[in-house]
Order: C-alpha cells, then sequence, then structure tokens
C-alpha cells in the first residue's frame, strides 16, 4: 500500500527537507502552499522534487481549505510544519501568529475527529517553549515559559495536540524541535543572516553586518537530521512528545566568529550591534536535552555545531559565485534588499510603543 502524507508549510525550510525524505520511502506526497503575490517554490526547485509534490492550495486560517485539503489528500499522515514561524515577526503581528500558530492546529484535529478516520498528526511545536525558563538542559519534563506571541501560540497548540491525543485517542505528537538551519532556511533567521553577509562581505558586495543581541544562546542543529526525528516519531506504535536537539549550546556572537572564520575573516572587523534589531523580550538560553528521542526513536544528531557552520557558509558562497557567474538558477537571496535597508524604512517599535494612540484610534474606529 502506498502511503499518502499531506505536509503543510511545503514551500518552507522543512517542507521540502520532509517531502524528500518521504519522498524516498515511497510515500505519495501532497503540499499545501498558499497564493503569494510572488512565486515561492525556489526550495522545491532546489532540492528538485517540485514535479513529484500535489500541491493543493490551503491556509491555516481557512478552515475550508483545510477540509479540502484532507479529503483531496485522504493522507495517512499530516505534517503541520505551516506557521508564522519568525519569533520577531509575532511581537508586530500578535494575532495572525495566534491565528495560524495557535489555532491552525485545532483546525486540523478538529477535521480528523469529525472524519473519525486514522489520520496521524504531527504538530511542529518548538524550544521557543521554554522561553524564560532557567533550566538547562531542557527536556520533556521542563515547564514552559513563553516569552513571545509566537511562543505563547506554539503553547495552545501543544496543549491541543496532547489534549485531543487524550481525550479521542487520535494518534498526535508534538516534535518540540530546537532551532535547526539549512541552505534552505529563511534569511531573517539569524544563521543564515549571517552567512549570506559572510558570502557577500568576502565577494565584496557588502560591507558590514549589523545583528541585535549577540549574547542570546541556542541550540542549532541540521534541518535534514530534523525531519527525519518528525517522520521516526509518526511511525511508533503509540503517539508522544520529543524533544530534537544537539544537546549543545552556542551563542550569536560565537556563530558569527566561526562563520567570518570559515571564509578566512575577522567577524570584529565586520559585526556591528544595532539596536533596532533588539526583540521587546528575547529568549536567552536555550539547549536541549535529546536523550528521549535517542533512546526511544534511535535518533541522535550527527552534524556538530562548526560542520553546521561551515556548510552553510559554504552554500551561501557558492551561491553568490554561480550568480556572480551569470547563472539563473532558484534562490531567495538577490531579491532580497539589505534588512538594514528594510529595518531604516520600518517604523520603529518606540514609534509605535504609545500604545495610548492606538487605542484611542481603535475606539475611534469602533465608534464609527
Ligand atoms: P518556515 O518559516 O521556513 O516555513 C513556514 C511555512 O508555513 C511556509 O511554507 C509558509 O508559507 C507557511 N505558512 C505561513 N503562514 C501560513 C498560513 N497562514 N497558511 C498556510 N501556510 C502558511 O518554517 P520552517 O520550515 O523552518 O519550520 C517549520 C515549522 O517548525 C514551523 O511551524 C516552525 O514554527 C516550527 N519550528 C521551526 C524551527 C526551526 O528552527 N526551523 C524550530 C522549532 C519549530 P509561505 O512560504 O507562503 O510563507
Ligand atoms: P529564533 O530562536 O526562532 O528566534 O531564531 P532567530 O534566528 O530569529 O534568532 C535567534 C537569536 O538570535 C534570537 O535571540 C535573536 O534575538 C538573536 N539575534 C541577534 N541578532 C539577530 C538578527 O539580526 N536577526 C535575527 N533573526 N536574530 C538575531
Amino acid at each position: 500500500m502506498v502511503k499518502r502524507a499531506l505536509i503543510t508549510g511545503i514551500t518552507g525550510q522543512d517542507g521540502p527537507y520532509l517531502a524528500k525524505l518521504l519522498l524516498s520511502k515511497g510515500y505519495k506526497v501532497y503540499g499545501t502552499y498558499r497564493r503569494t503575490s510572488t512565486p515561492n517554490f525556489w526550495r522545491l526547485q532546489q532540492l528538485g522534487i517540485i514535479h513529484r509534490i500535489t500541491l493543493i492550495p490551503a491556509d491555516l486560517s481557512d478552515m475550508s481549505s483545510l477540509l479540502e485539503a484532507v479529503t483531496t489528500a485522504d493522507p495517512h499522515e499530516i505534517y503541520n510544519l505551516a506557521a508564522q514561524s519568525f519569533v520577531g515577526n509575532s511581537f508586530d503581528a500578535p494575532l495572525l501568529t495566534t491565528e495560524i500558530d495557535g489555532s491552525g492546529a485545532t483546525r486540523f484535529l478538529e477535521i480528523i475527529r469529525h472524519l473519525g478516520k486514522n489520520i496521524k498528526f504531527y504538530q511542529a511545536s518548538t524550544s521557543e517553549l521554554y522561553g524564560a525558563t532557567r533550566q538547562s538542559p531542557q527536556n520533556e519534563n521542563t515547564p514552559f515559559s513563553p516569552n513571545s506571541p509566537y511562543a505563547a501560540a506554539k503553547l495552545y497548540s501543544f496543549h491541543m495536540t496532547r489534549i485531543y491525543r487524550n481525550a479521542y485517542g487520535i494518534f498526535a505528537c508534538n516534535g518540540i524541535l530546537f532551532n535547526h538551519e539549512s541552505p534552505l532556511r529563511g534569511l531573517e533567521f539569524v544563521t543564515r543572516k549571517i552567512t549570506n553577509s559572510v558570502a557577500k562581505i568576502k565577494l565584496g558586495l557588502q560591507k558590514e553586518l549589523r545583528l541585535g543581541n549577540l549574547e542570546t544562546k541556542r541550540d542549532w542543529g541540521f534541518a535534514p537530521e530534523y525531519v527525519h526525528a518528525m517522520w521516526l516519531m509518526m511511525q511508533q506504535k503509540k503517539a508522544d512528545d520529543f524533544v530534537i536537539a544537539t544537546g549543545e549550546t552556542h551563542s550569536v556572537g560565537e556563530f558569527a566568529q566561526e562563520a567570518f572564520a570559515a571564509a578566512g575573516l575577522d567577524w570584529r572587523t565586520y559585526v556591528k550591534a544595532d539596536q533596532r534589531l533588539l526583540r521587546p523580550l528575547d529568549v536567552t538560553h536555550l539547549c536541549g536535552d535529546p536523550s528521549k528521542a535517542g533512546r526511544v526513536l534511535d535518533w541522535k544528531p550527527k552534524v556538530t555545531f562548526g560542520e553546521l557552520v561551515k556548510l552553510l557558509v559554504r552554500a551561501d558562497m557558492e551561491r553568490w559565485q554561480k550568480y556572480l557567474n551569470g547563472e539563473i538558477f532558484a534562490w531567495d537571496a538577490p531579491n532580497y534588499p539589505s534588512e538594514l535597508d528594510i529595518v531604516s524604512r520600518t517604523v520603529s517599535r518606540e514609534g509605535k510603543k504609545p500604545a495610548t494612540k492606538i487605542a484611542k484610534l481603535i475606539g475611534r474606529l469602533h465608534r464609527g
């Protein structure tokens, strides 16, 4: 029997890696995408799998489109990867983030419950749930303490996944994944922002790199290994929740230092701290304990921190070199203006702060 999988967020970082893995295992893969004004399939093109995926238009905020996606794909497994996944942006769009990252999972769980079929459900949960915790390393028993609208929304979907598992016997599991990176990572995330800048600086296309908080620490792993853990969770007899991490933590500054060193550059010459890139509230220290995943799933991370940094730098160097040689290929960076350009044209958070002004405006709108 050919297994069918439905992946939401097929245009993001993890979706294409997971799709590639499932295709290699003989699955028929359906992926949801949403209409964007600029086509957005470069990652599926880079992995060379776009023609092997059946695409379904669906938005996590739109119940009818999700119902259509599930009835069309008739999946054995649903991997809910779609999200407004950028923590920084969740402070700018908290309600949208709640709608997508919080309620989105519940919509799927309700569809599964109503259809009454044995559809397995994977929810993309996150280390951001630990937020302000002082415990380290964090495992499945560490109390959650979300520190952003993103984490609060994901906390809701984490619990709904667990609740539907216990209340209705649905095979529903949470992967509590720590940060995972790859050459397909979005340019706004700090790792890819750094490695893309390193490549441009090395090739004389950029002069400096501005970053926010250099002290925060993350447990960074390699995305293709992490999607493998998602699949393993879905093959267990019993649904459960698992931390997926490397068990090592490094600061943003260390990442930058390694990345510049990989290109033979001294990071201190190029990196500038910029207040505008600080978050209203940040998560300062994440370090995961993946021992349960090791024990139950037989999953272990292989790519080390040093290897990860080097492979990201290498990928961005190669792409910019190809670009300079006049080659045309699907890729995000050339169309992305410098982030600083965007930041300097964006209303600053300080400019937004006077909540009373906004409250007055909302009040006026309500009064008509
Ligand atoms: P990306 O941001 O790269 O991809 C997110 C995907 O969700 C994109 O395909 C995006 O579509 C889609 N999406 C966003 N909003 C909607 C919507 N309203 N309806 C339908 N689709 C939508 O994230 P990753 O691939 O890196 O992460 C996958 C999941 O894992 C996310 O849920 C993320 O929060 C979570 N996670 C990620 C971690 C990481 O380090 N990468 C760590 C822990 C959890 P579009 O391309 O059109 O924007
Ligand atoms: P997150 O862990 O999901 O928030 O992943 P990010 O890659 O967006 O951010 C990781 C950490 O890097 C956070 O603590 C950020 O505050 C910090 N950071 C410092 N400078 C930057 C920056 O310029 N961009 C981003 N995205 N993060 C930065």
